[in-house]
């Protein structure tokens, strides 16, 4: 049985990437670029003012000097035109420099007067102009494959005129919940039944990671309804269960994904909670088969399943950063393995402090809905007294703040 970082580098090295498609401009943001994008001109295209000013060549300006205003160049302005030698022309931002012009005096470092600017100091040739290529030349590469698109990403993409761009498919992510006593939400109770809470909670869990979930609906705990659903969930790029996979007798999963033939990578991983987490693939399909109990279902997503579809769609970084929190209370544990305690955590000053949000048993949704972020307690750790360091993944952005 993989112990909490092991299990995770499996599976990390057991999925791969996802092909690429050409997707809208306007629909990539959060999307992984495919292939490196090139600038397909100089950026800026041309030598343009950086001021609203008055345009000159340097070498004209002997202060004090008063040059004729010979031209009028606003922002989308023509400047085919050479500036006539001794003359200014008076520019807008962005506006192009005309030729013979080399130099931008902004408005309020000059004063114009009866269709002439009068300047009292020298000029410096190449100031306030924006030179054809600083910001990009040609060819270069602007943005590097694999990173996360975002509005600056977007601007580059509308400034080259590209309307679409290749990018990593996202993971259609099939998601079946299992178990006789499951009747979907909306439908009424009969006495021993639940609502399924888990297809929904694994498929937002899905979207939030950039995933498109497919949701199978409920398997029953019979070896037809397990073999027909599953059959279609590993048809998509990832295969989420949950529950099933325990020592009941009624436990099925297993036997069915077996026949299927999906390899087993492991059955089992040392952490608490979430022992019951499966790992299986069939070719490059992975399929993960998590605890039922809802609590359990969403950690152990959050642990295994997150990170290996974020790989799966071309990130780079797939782990939730640590954040270090102070404990506020002793927590009683015993060594072994690595365990998960949901916190809520709270920022002072430079410091972010963590107390346990409730009963940590996996029964108690409470507890989870009350949590900011999950502390990772390190297997060989036993009690872990007050003022303790903890590692924290941070889950709600808004942790820390006044609550
Ligand atoms: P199991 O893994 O089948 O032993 O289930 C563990 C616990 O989780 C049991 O109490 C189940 O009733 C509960 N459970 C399993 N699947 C779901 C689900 N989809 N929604 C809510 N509770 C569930
Ligand atoms: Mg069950």
């Amino acid at each position: 049985m993989p112990g909490f970082e092991e299990a995770r580098r499996i599976i990390l090295e057991s999925v791969t990437p996802l092909g690429a498609e050409q997707v809208p401009a306007w629909e990539a943001v959060g999307r992984v670029l495919a292939e490196d994008l090139l600038a397909p001109r100089d950026f800026p295209a041309w030598d343009n003012s950086a001021m609203d000013g008055y345009a000159m060549r340097a070498e004209d300006v002997r202060p004090p000097v008063r040059l004729r205003l010979s031209a009028y160049i606003p922002a989308g302005g023509d400047a085919s035109e050479p500036l006539e030698r001794g003359t200014a022309a008076k520019i807008l931002t962005g506006a192009p420099i005309p030729a013979g012009a080399d130099a931008v005096v902004p408005f309020e470092e000059a004063e114009e007067r009866d269709g002439a600017v009068l300047l009292g100091s020298p000029v410096r040739a190449g100031a306030h102009v924006r030179r054809r290529g600083e910001d990009l030349r040609s060819g270069a590469v602007a943005v590097a494959a694999g990173t996360v698109l975002g509005p600056a990403e977007i601007s580059f993409l509308a400034a080259s005129s590209r309307l679409s761009v290749p990018v990593v498919r996202r993971a259609r992510v099939a998601i079946l919940s299992t178990g006789d006593e499951l009747v979907a939400p909306g439908e009424p109770l009969a006495p021993g039944k639940i609502h399924d809470a888990n297809s929904l909670a694994v498929a937002a869990a899905v979207r939030l990671a950039g995933a498109e979930p497919v949701l199978l609906g409920i398997a029953r705990d019979d070896l037809g309804s397990l073999r027909e659903l599953l059959a279609r969930g590993l048809a998509a790029d990832a295969l989420v269960t949950t529950a099933g996979v325990s020592m009941g007798d009624r436990d099925l999963v297993r036997q069915v994904l077996d026949e299927l033939g999906v390899r087993q990578v492991f059955w089992k991983v040392d952490i608490k909670p979430g022992r019951p987490t499966a790992f299986a693939l069939r070719g490059t399909t992975p399929v993960f088969s998590l605890p039922g109990n809802p609590v359990s279902t969403l950690l152990t997503f959050e642990q295994f399943v997150r990170p290996a579809l974020l790989r799966m769609m071309g990130h780079g970084s797939v782990l939730r950063p640590l954040a270090g929190a102070v404990l506020q209370e002793d927590v009683s544990r015993r060594p072994g393995r690595v365990s998960f305690l949901r916190v809520r955590l709270e920022r002072q000053g430079d410091d972010l402090l963590a107390w346990s949000a409730g009963d940590q048993d996996t029964g108690i949704l409470r507890t989870l809905l009350r949590a900011d972020g999950i502390a990772i307690l390190p297997a060989d750790w036993g009690d872990v007294s007050r003022g303790t360091r903890v590692p924290v993944q941070v889950l709600r952005s808004s942790a820390g703040g006044a609550r």
